[in-house]
């Protein structure tokens, strides 16, 4: 058989594991412990994890000289339950009677949009702003001011579109009018390409995950604010023992948590050389892209993210080109992994302005630090095979 080089170009559905994340990992098969145990076993694992907690909170700019410190971070076993804690968890705290709205846009991830469901369904109001061509119009934020904000979740970096939405803004400008309103932002896309810190996006609670970041799939962790923490207004969505101070009940997943703390530190550390790198490669592919004939590119209008690029087939379904570069060696997705295997259009990219045919027709390419001019080329190459060999659909 040949041995074909893949190029994968999928990152924002998940990464490989990094060199430290791996190494991490190897060294963690031997601390059995069980965190919570008393003995000597179950203290080198909790020591590891607290080891760990330090480490992650640094690279969201937070310096935990107390152990009392350490309850602004809380593991979990992937973004997604870290978002239905933030969600669920401020919810049902007491404070929600003072308010029932919750503010957030129309093309956030699944994570979010179909807890909010739930808790429509439960009699919360969520009002959902508008993302044509990824910027949000904060005249419909003021009309949707009209009454009090409870809580407010907004998504970092569009996962389908690459759009960087400014919520440090749309979070002040709630924050003026509805001082207690509670702020959640999932940065799952964000987070380690874009620098931030909660409070310079003046979030008091902010979704993440190590697989997007070359740590391990199955953790996440959700960052509470010690005012949130301070006044309760936050309860666990998962309970049981107690563990992770209370908020996520459930033996840690230490050796995963570990390596997830490496990546993080790692990737961290390189943000000054793989942030701009990612922004070359994205504005190199997608130079290399607008040249063949029929291929659009879907830029969002304000601030876009260094690693996602969007764009549209002439009349070709984009599983159809998938399974085309899959069988290259060439790996990327149609709008999101998450939204793949339930063949419906994506309601991301209808919201972003793009009509359903379009939306049908569009893949998502995106870069880490580890990909190469080489891989864009190489994609444009097969790409353009690809529109010339494929049969279009109307
Ligand atoms: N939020 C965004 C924007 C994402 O892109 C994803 C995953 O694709 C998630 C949340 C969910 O993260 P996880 O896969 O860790 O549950």
């Amino acid at each position: 058989m040949q041995n074909i080089k893949n190029i994968y170009l999928d990152n924002s559905a998940t990464t490989c594991l990094c060199p430290a994340a791996k190494q991490r990992i190897a060294q963690m098969l031997d601390v059995y412990g069980n965190p919570s145990s008393l003995h000597g076993a179950g203290l080198a694992a909790e020591r590891e994890l607290k080891a760990a907690k330090q480490t992650v909170l640094r690279t969201l700019g937070i310096r935990a000289s107390k152990d009392e410190d350490l309850r602004q971070l809380v593991f979990t076993s992937c973004g997604t339950e870290a978002t239905s804690l933030a969600l669920f968890g401020t919810a049902y705290a007491k404070q929600r009677r003072e308010a029932n709205r919750i503010i957030t846009t129309d093309s956030e991830h699944p994570s979010v949009e179909n807890a909010l469901r739930r808790l429509e369904s439960d009699g919360f109001e969520v009002v959902r702003l508008s993302t044509v061509g990824g910027a949000i119009d904060l005249s419909e934020l003021d009309a949707a001011l009209d009454r009090p904000v409870f809580l407010a979740t907004f998504m970092m970096v569009n996962n389908e579109t690459g759009a960087l939405y400014d919520v440090k803004t749309l979070f002040d400008t709630i924050r003026k009018k509805y001082p207690n309103a509670i702020t959640h932002c999932d940065a799952v896309q964000g987070y380690l390409k874009c620098k931030f810190t909660p409070s310079s996006i003046g979030a008091d609670l902010v979704t993440i995950s190590a697989h997007k970041v070359h740590g391990p799939k199955g953790v996440g962790a959700l960052y509470v604010s010690p005012s949130i923490l301070k006044e309760k207004k936050l309860v666990p969505f998962l309970v049981g023992g107690g563990q992770e101070y209370g908020m996520r009940s459930g033996t840690e997943n230490t050796i995963g948590i570990c390596a997830f703390a490496s990546a993080a530190e790692s990737v961290f550390s390189g943000m000054p050389k793989s942030v701009p790198l990612m922004r070359e490669l994205r504005e190199y592919c997608a130079q290399l892209l607008s040249k063949i004939d029929g291929i659009k590119i879907n830029a969002p209008k304000g601030s876009c993210a260094p690693h996602v690029l969007s764009v549209t087939l002439p009349d070709i379904k984009s599983q159809t080109m998938l399974n085309f570069l899959s069988n290259r060696g060439i790996y990327l997705s149609s709008g999101s992994a998450c939204s793949s295997h339930s063949n419906k259009t994506s309601s991301t990219l209808l919201a972003f302005g793009l009509d359903a045919h379009s939306a049908d027709c569009t893949l998502r390419i995106s870069f880490c630090e580890y990909n190469t001019k080489e891989d864009c080329e190489a994609l444009a190459n097969a790409l353009e095979d690809g529109v010339k060999t494929l049969v279009r659909i109307r």
